[in-house]
């Protein structure tokens, strides 16, 4: 085995605004990962920094917009969001849980500030990914993995207070509980002042982990808040110390080397797949929702 070394530390790029309730530094794709393909099966990161919200009668939020032919990942780590679709599914993402929604063959949705929280305001800060789909399952059906903190697999690390909060695939054989189509991992690193631990990644598996709480070092390397640390495809070890109470989220899949045609909330391989998306959602067929 051999380390997997780091190709960039990524600072936050500016935010924008994401209707009036999500303000997110769009880390890729774009800027050091302009190649769409860098990351994948994660096509997208949208990370909402922790910021404050002052309280609101009205939540903040998105209107309804569609998504097809990847997933939508939403992780929270504060505040709350609420989420309503075109088929009448609704919920509520609170802090340390995820909702993986699979959009596949077409979707409308919506997404706010929960009410009660956009009553009282405060600390927000959550991570968007879009994952994308292999071409034989862009099709699938909608549906969503509603993932509480609570059902998350638990690796507790030998100072008995760090945990890695597994979503998906594994760590050390400790098992996440979301379903996904193709092979990767997505954790949360929730590590105490001097946790030091190590994760192992196929060399090929493109990988990536982004801060969101202290300082770490990373293969020895610090890296502050809010930083990305896109690897290199070179190994498979990575050492994690934790300089400060911290929080990683950690990414690396398995690429999906297929072509792809991306444009607005669609996420496809050709773009007559984009073209035929927009003419189903302009004609009805992504359903209806009410802002
Ligand atoms: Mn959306």
């Amino acid at each position: 085995m051999s380390v997997k070394n780091i190709e960039h530390i990524i600072a936050p790029p500016p935010p924008h605004m994401v209707g009036d309730g999500f303000r997110v530094h769009s880390f890729f794709p774009g800027g050091r990962l302009i190649d769409k393909k860098r990351m994948s099966p994660f096509f997208l990161m949208d990370y909402g920094a922790r910021i404050e919200f002052t309280p609101a009668a009205q939540p903040r939020g998105v209107g309804v917009h569609p998504h097809a032919g990847f997933e939508t990942v939403t992780i929270a780590y504060h505040g709350k969001i609420a989420h309503h679709d075109s088929a009448g599914n609704s919920g509520i993402i609170g802090e340390g849980d995820v909702q993986w929604m699979t959009a596949g063959s077409g979707l409308l949705h919506k997404e706010y500030h929960e009410e009660e929280y956009s009553k009282t305001g405060g600390p927000f800060q959550m991570v968007q990914l879009w994952v994308n789909l292999p071409a034989k399952d862009k099709k699938t059906a909608p549906k969503y993995q509603e993932l509480t903190h609570a059902g998350m697999g638990r690796y507790i690390l030998p100072d008995g207070e760090s945990v890695i909060d597994v979503i998906a695939g594994d760590y050390k054989e400790t098992k996440g509980p979301a379903f996904t189509f193709t092979p990767m991992q997505v954790m949360n690193a929730r590590l105490k002042k001097g946790a030091q631990t190590g994760f192992t990644f196929p060399a090929h598996y493109n990988t990536g982990f982004l801060v969101i709480e202290g300082q770490v070092l990373i293969n020895g390397t610090p890296v502050p808040a809010d930083h990305f640390v896109l690897f290199k495809n070179d190994g498979e070890d990575v050492s994690v110390e934790a300089v400060e109470n911290a929080i990683v989220l950690v990414l690396s899949g398995e690429p999906i080397d297929e072509p792809i045609a991306a444009y607005g909330p669609f996420l496809m391989n050709t773009w007559a797949e984009v073209e035929q998306a927009i003419q189903d959602v302009n004609a009805g067929k992504f359903g209806m929702l009410e802002d």
